[in-house]
């Protein structure tokens, strides 16, 4: 197999090795020959993350991004040694979990060398009286909560990508589990980590519940996106597993009704910990067999935690729900989202039809979360060869939500699959900041959004690029990601 014979997508920042085996020498003196791989199907698979379009490329025989080493450390400070080299010799690093981020962050768009941190997948301490977990990062998701729950514990982070993303990859791209109206999102949860900056530094930051220690900068790498820093360690918050959980669910006559219900529910302090409403397209998507939801929004909630408390739970859930035209549909459709949550064959079932999809979640005010909806739904509908186009909500707070949308359509002849994909992306996108909404909620920026990143921070945009080049002088991790424009797209 020759990887020259597949077409490059983002080849123009490629850097230039000019000598391989002297990088490969260094590279086996560090972390050992058994560590490092540079055979083409290695290569091959460390070429893109879960983006959906690079499934399409897949299959017309197109890879996404080249790397010309992939290794695995096993301990921090072969991280260190690796970062102090490529340093020296100005080397794209690019940290790598388990590839199921989807909007490029993981992708070597600069070539060089791929970090894959499974190797950090050890879980350092349980400790039952703070209730916490220490774990090195490169855990796998589901390991780590299939470990907890034995003991009796969950850490309430339960992505529907729990068995293929990585600790250190929800820390990076600032994820959200499908639990987190309850027990948070990532940034929530975290209490502690260990960081390799960008010129191999190690720092941590302590376990503590709260300080008042000046500006709390390990902000700074939750959501970095493997661009400041790489995450090896990480203390998270647990609780004991659910003792009691009761499963609810209505059906609205239309999303307003459904956020009111919603809201009013949250202003009580009442938490269920899973709340998810589908828009009537994707209601009649996934519940066609329940009466009471046709042509309505479905909604489904589950409580959970200490009995008593959950019962007021339910209680509350219910006089709001019925008090905005709800009608109960009963435990069914929450027992068909357990059994299904984890299941995303769907998207995937898309390319070989030649449909460009993709989902994409944005975040929204309560004032202008219907607009947002609306906007994007009336904007998609409008661009040509818009199949479909649908939205759930599966993230609330008291103050707003995070809107999930799915798109697919087919390019024009003239356009490709890039070309259109980017289209749906910024309309939707451009929408989304009209209405007052903020550009993601919990995917991140990679390469997809960054084009946006000027629109949505403003001036401290410039700041944020500051503090990269403070930290990474050679731009050397994981170039081509959040700061700069690798679609090279413009904002008409
Ligand atoms: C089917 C499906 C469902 C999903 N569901 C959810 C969901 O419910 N909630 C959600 O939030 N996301 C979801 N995602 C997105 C994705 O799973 C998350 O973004 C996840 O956090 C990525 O983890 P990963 O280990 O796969 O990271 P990767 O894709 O390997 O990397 C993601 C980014 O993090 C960086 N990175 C990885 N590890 C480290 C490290 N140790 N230190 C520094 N940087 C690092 C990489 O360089 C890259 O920029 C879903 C994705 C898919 C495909």
């Amino acid at each position: 197999m020759d990887l020259n014979d597949f077409e490059l997508i983002y080849k123009d920042n490629r850097y230039n090795l000019k000598d391989k085996e002297k990088v490969k020498a260094k590279l086996e003196e560090i972390v050992g020959s058994k560590n490092i791989s540079m055979n083409n199907i290695d290569l091959l698979a460390y070429t893109k993350d879960t983006s959906l379009i690079a499934f399409n490329w897949t299959l017309e025989g197109k890879i996404a991004g080249l790397a010309d080493f992939v290794i695995w450390p096993e301990t921090v400070e072969h991280i260190c040694e690796v970062l102090r080299f490529a340093n020296e010799e100005n080397i794209p690093v690019i940290p790598y979990g388990e590839g199921s981020g989807v909007v490029g962050g993981a992708i070597p768009v600069n070539g060089g060398i791929i970090i894959d941190m499974k190797k950090f997948n050890k879980i350092l301490e349980i400790n039952e009286a703070n209730l916490t977990v220490t774990a090195q990062c490169g855990i796998n998701g589901m390991n780590l909560e299939r470990h907890l729950n034995n003991k009796g514990y969950t850490t309430g982070h339960i992505p529907q990508s729990l068995y293929t993303s990585s600790l250190g990859g929800w820390i990076s791209h600032r994820a959200a589990g499908q639990f987190s109206t309850k027990y948070g999102k990532i940034e929530d949860i975290i209490l502690g980590m260990e960081v390799v900056l960008p010129k191999g530094k190690l720092i941590s930051f302590k376990t503590i519940p709260r300080a008042s220690t000046g500006p709390q900068l390990e902000k700074l790498f939750i959501g970095g996106e493997g661009t400041l820093g790489i995450i090896t360690n990480a203390t998270l918050k647990i609780w004991p597993f659910p003792a009691k959980r009761t499963l609810i669910s209505y059906a609205f006559p239309s999303i307003e009704d459904s956020f009111n219900a919603v809201r009013q529910i949250l202003r009580e302090y009442i938490f269920p910990a899973v709340i998810r409403i589908y828009d009537q397209f994707e209601t009649s998507r996934h519940f066609p067999d329940i009466d009471n939801a046709k042509d309505k929004v479905m909604v489904i909630f589950v409580c959970e935690g200490n009995e008593k408390l959950v019962d007021l739970e339910e209680s509350i859930t219910r006089e709001k729900s019925e008090n905005n035209s709800g009608m109960d549909c009963g435990e069914h459709p929450v027992e068909h989202w357990f059994e299904t949550r984890f299941r995303v064959t769907e998207t995937s079932e898309m390319p070989p039809y030649k449909i460009v999809f993709d989902t994409i979640e944005v975040a929204s005010l309560w004032d202008n979360a219907s607009d947002t909806y609306h906007s994007v739904l009336d904007s998609m509908n409008k661009l040509q060869g818009v199949i479909m186009i649908t939205a759930h909500v599966s993230h609330f707070y008291p103050n707003g939500v995070g809107i999930y949308f799915s798109f697919g359509g087919i390019p024009a002849k003239e356009q490709t699959d890039l070309e259109y994909y980017q289209q749906c992306w910024n309309t939707i996108i451009k929408s989304v900041l009209e209405a007052g909404g903020s550009i993601a909620h919990h995917h991140g920026i990679g390469i997809n959004r960054s084009l946006w990143m000027e629109r949505e921070l403003g001036e401290s945009m410039n700041t944020l690029k500051e503090i990269k080049v403070l930290l990474d002088p050679k731009n050397i991790l994981n170039p081509g990601k959040i700061y700069v424009n690798t679609w090279k797209g413009e904002i008409d």
